[in-house]
């Protein structure tokens, strides 16, 4: 008797689906833009580089690292996990 190996695929593929979104709407901001990708590292920054050129006028200034990292986190925290 052969013993098949137990597929266990369905979860994987199903969060493979999943991606991550920033939208400006989400921030308050009016401002058509939005961003997916599958890390949250890579679309924050993406929404970093954009709010840096952008909206530079809408936030108080980003120049100091600690300005930075204090963006990028309150953009981390504005991005949604979507299904593609
Ligand atoms: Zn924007």
């Amino acid at each position: 008797m052969v013993i098949l190996p137990i597929q266990k695929n369905l979860e994987i593929s199903k969060e493979e689906t999943m991606i991550i979104r920033y939208a400006c709407k989400d921030m308050g901001l009016n401002c058509p833009f939005i961003v997916s990708g599958d890390s949250v590292e890579k679309v924050v920054q993406i929404a970093l580089d954009h709010v840096q050129a952008k909206h530079t006028q809408d936030f108080n200034t980003i120049e100091s690292a600690v300005q930075i990292d204090v963006m990028r986190k309150s953009l981390e925290r504005s991005t949604r996990i979507v299904a593609d």
